[in-house]
């Protein structure tokens, strides 16, 4: 077997063998495969795809380059929650402890900023002392005595996605279903879950902006799962505006405790209590969504998942008393205030704006090693839908003393009204499921 060999069956659309994929992600890992062989693997992928045999034979490999954590004597179910990335995205925050408190093992890896996206780690980390570099020993305790944990991917999981990933980043090969699939499904099934739900973007600020496309990728991924014996659902949410009122480190973190204090605002509220009743229904905790649904909404209002939450930070090293209070998060020193235009309805908002103007501003690396700044990022008061007044507010910047002119200038073009009423989009659009 020869990797040029793999290469030129991959360039001219000729299916791969079991053998030839193993073959490739073993001796890539190894080193006896160079960078540029692998990338031009990639490419070849990225143009003629793959067939669901290949993905399921590539997503076995990156996931056995690594450990598969067993959860030893832990009852379970243990049942984890993915999202392909959003802005204003941080519901991992608030569901991991909500369905922790409801009885469930959370064990759940996520990830930093991609793009445009923010990162749940990076999140987390707002909060001082905020561990993420959990050892797996550490991750197993947790996850046995508290109930949830969100983490970093260790050296051990999935390693082989570790270093394609990386090379995908810099080689113009993310934006493929095969790809993105069996790197998100190896490193979850790593984790020895049960179940998982996957929140798959469609729209302005995700990465699969066409509804079609995020469907392919969401069945890929719950076959995936069926062929590994798991219980996947997929569900199908808009992206096109941002999720939530704040887009933003230490903004979000502050979203999240509302939400875990039954006060946040409703598209992330709702959100939450959907992907959360979801994994209730997989994890045997309830018989139907409409009861998974109360049993979410009951640990958000009787404060059991914002207590979970905090023995969750207590646990990974933060400052617990920012979650109790937090007006103790540093704020952005300027704040610009940017007004509706015109009276009207607001017909359209591109997020993915928003997302780069919170780049902008500091709020997330532009290069490998770039230090982030916590405290910026943007509020946003209306919606998709909503009617407004000329001059009502409609975003707060938050500013350190980096991009406050191009931000503003961005997400003032962001913002479109009309002058006639217009539908608020569905949140959760579709619903694809093993079950
Ligand atoms: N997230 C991942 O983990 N992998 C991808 O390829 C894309 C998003």
């Amino acid at each position: 077997m020869h990797v040029i060999e793999i290469i030129q069956k991959k360039r001219d659309n000729k299916p791969l063998l079991k053998d030839e994929v193993n073959f490739l992600i073993k001796n890539f890992l190894s080193g006896e495969i160079a960078h540029y062989q692998m990338s031009a693997f990639l490419m070849a992928t990225c143009i003629n795809s793959m067939s669901d045999e290949e993905i399921s034979w590539l997503t076995d490999a990156m996931l056995y380059s690594g450990v598969v954590v067993s959860h030893d004597n832990i009852s379970g179910p243990f049942i984890d929650k993915h999202s392909t990335g959003g802005i204003g995205d941080k519901i991992s925050i608030p569901l991991a402890p909500a369905i922790a408190a409801c009885g469930l093992k959370v064990p759940m890896i996520a990830g930093r900023g991609l793009g445009h996206t923010g990162g749940t780690l990076d999140k987390l980390e707002a909060i001082p002392g905020f561990r993420c570099d959990l050892s797996l020993e550490e991750y197993k305790k947790q996850v046995a005595h508290i109930g949830c944990v969100i983490m970093g991917q260790t050296k051990d999981i999935a390693p082989a996605d570790k270093i394609i990933y990386a090379l995908r980043d810099v080689t113009g090969t993310v934006e493929s279903i095969p790809l993105i699939s069996s790197s998100i499904m190896s490193k979850k099934l790593a984790e020895g879950i049960d179940g998982l739900v996957l929140d798959v973007k469609f729209g302005s600020g995700a990465f699969m902006k066409e509804l079609e496309r995020a469907r392919t990728l969401a069945s890929t991924m719950v076959a995936i799962g069926a062929h590994m014996g798991k219980k996947v659902t997929a569900l199908l949410t808009n992206m096109d505006q941002p999720l939530g009122t704040m887009i933003g480190n230490s903004l979000e973190i502050i979203e999240s405790i509302d939400i875990l204090r039954n006060k946040g605002p409703h598209d992330s509220t709702e959100l939450t209590v959907e992907l959360g009743a979801e994994m209730l229904l997989l994890g045997n905790k309830c018989d139907s969504l409409e009861a998974g649904r109360d049993l979410v909404r009951e640990s958000l209002a009787s404060g059991q998942a914002f207590t979970k939450f905090i023995e969750m930070v207590k646990a990974q090293g933060g400052d617990v008393s920012y979650v109790l209070e937090p007006c103790r998060f540093k704020p952005a020193p300027r704040k610009f205030i940017i007004e509706a235009s015109e009276s009207g309805y607001i017909s359209s908002i591109d997020s993915r704006t928003f997302g780069l103007a919170a780049g902008l501003l500091g709020g997330s690396r532009m290069a490998l090693g770039d230090e982030i700044n916590y405290s910026v990022g943007i509020e946003i008061f209306a919606k998709i839908g909503d009617q407004v007044t000329k001059g009502q507010p409609i975003c707060v910047i938050h500013a350190d003393d980096k991009g406050l002119e191009e931000a503003t200038f961005r997400i003032k073009n962001a913002i479109n009204i009309v002058s006639y009423p217009v539908t608020k989009p569905v949140l959760c659009k579709e619903r694809i499921s093993t079950n």
